[in-house]
């Protein structure tokens, strides 16, 4: 006999005179159920109350199986969500969300752990993009490229983060149905920073800093491309320049003096010029320089000035010190040119003539040589 389970302890449970069992479909494959139909009166028609139990046993079946796939989608559901807060949390990439009034909804691990800010901190600010854009126009142009769903490309954007350094991130964005966006970004800070300097490695001289031959071989034939006879402003001088009887100061004072050399003589040029100079190491101890003038005299008083620096103020080593000599061959470009080769030999000629006649000086090439 089994247990009565409820109501256990009902009066009626003691008058019962007759009862139907009647077995309930297999639900699951490893658990049956009966209904027992009780009553307490000798059973009349019992054809009849074995239908209305078979009847209640299927209607019971139906609405138990509805109940138990509710809790197994119940249970599929709790585990997507608990995967999906997972992933949200520590995926290495950047997923917020903002509504329309500008409050932060979503901020996942990532975004904290890059930017700083917990969410809360986020939505302390009247308006949270100040926090990452403090410039308004920036802030309005981060808003206004969040007009597409999803944003059919990435946007590079530079955020602050709280301890106000700046990150180079890469964002993309969906608006979701209720209206509120969704951006997806990346944080590509380190790889920009080794791509930045890749690409310095890959122009800069090792040694003296300044531009490497392929670098400024291409700075000239920018300047060729952009030179327009009628603007005095895109004018320039080509300069080559090579240091005179370079070979001793290695033979005397040792390679390492050789190259401390060099980095001072570059140095010495920079300082002659406004701004950034364009200058490139050809090789060796042979230069060019992209100066912009445009007439040869500007281009010889330059390098008067240097000789007078170099004699004011002599390349110093532990126990000497040198004033240091070059040669020169300038040539000045008013118009457009394409055959960078050819200016480059006219430039060579000229500087190959001041070595020539005794070094020290700076003969001017000329187009119509
Ligand atoms: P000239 O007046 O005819 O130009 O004579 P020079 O001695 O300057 O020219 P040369 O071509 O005979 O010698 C150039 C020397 O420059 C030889 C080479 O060892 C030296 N040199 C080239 N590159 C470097 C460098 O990076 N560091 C040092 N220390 N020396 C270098
Ligand atoms: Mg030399
Ligand atoms: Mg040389």
């Amino acid at each position: 006999m089994g247990r009565l389970l409820y109501p256990e302890d009902h009066p009626l449970a003691q008058q019962l005179k007759c009862g139907v069992l009647c077995r309930i479909f297999p639900l699951q494959d490893d658990a049956r159920a009966f209904l027992f139909l009780a009553f307490d009166q000798p059973l009349l028609a019992p054809a009849v109350l074995r239908s209305v139990a078979q009847i209640i046993a299927e209607k019971l079946h139906d609405a138990m199986t509805e109940l138990i796939s509710r809790e197994r989608t119940a249970v599929e559901l709790k585990n997507i969500i608990n995967q999906y807060r997972i992933l949200f949390d520590r995926a290495p990439v950047l997923m917020n969300c903002f509504d329309k009034h500008n409050r932060c909804t979503l901020w996942n691990g990532e975004c904290e752990r890059v930017f700083g800010w917990t969410l809360e901190e986020v939505n302390r600010e009247a308006d949270p993009l100040a926090l990452f854009y403090p410039d308004p126009e920036v802030r309005q142009r981060v808003r206004a490229s969040i007009n597409t769903s999803p944003s059919l490309e990435m946007h590079e954007w530079y955020p602050q983060r709280r301890d106000g350094a700046v990150l180079a991130t890469l964002w993309s964005n969906i608006i979701l149905s209720d209206g509120e966006i969704m951006n997806i970004g990346v944080d590509i800070t380190e790889r920009k920073r080794a791509e930045n300097l890749l690409a310095f490695q890959a122009t800069t001289d090792a040694l003296t800093r300044c531009y490497n031959r392929l670098a400024i071989l291409d700075h000239l034939q920018t300047s060729l491309d952009n030179c327009q006879a009628e603007d005095s402003e895109t004018h320039f001088a080509l300069v080559m320049i090579d240091l005179d009887h370079f070979k001793k100061i290695n033979d005397q004072w040792g390679h390492a003096a050789g190259d401390d050399a060099l980095v001072y003589f570059c140095q010495c040029i920079r300082e002659q010029c406004e701004g950034q100079p364009r200058l490139g190491r050809l090789g060796g101890e042979e230069f060019l320089l992209l100066l912009p003038v445009s007439d040869p005299g500007e281009a010889i008083a330059f390098t008067d000035r240097l000789r007078a620096q170099f004699f004011a103020a002599p390349f110093t080593m532990a126990d000497a010190s040198l004033t240091l000599s070059f040669s020169a061959g300038v040539l000045v470009v008013c118009q457009p040119h394409d055959e960078r080769a050819v200016l480059l030999t006219l430039v060579d000629n000229a500087l190959y003539d001041a070595k020539r006649t005794g070094r020290g000086k700076t003969i001017v090439a000329s187009l119509t040589q």
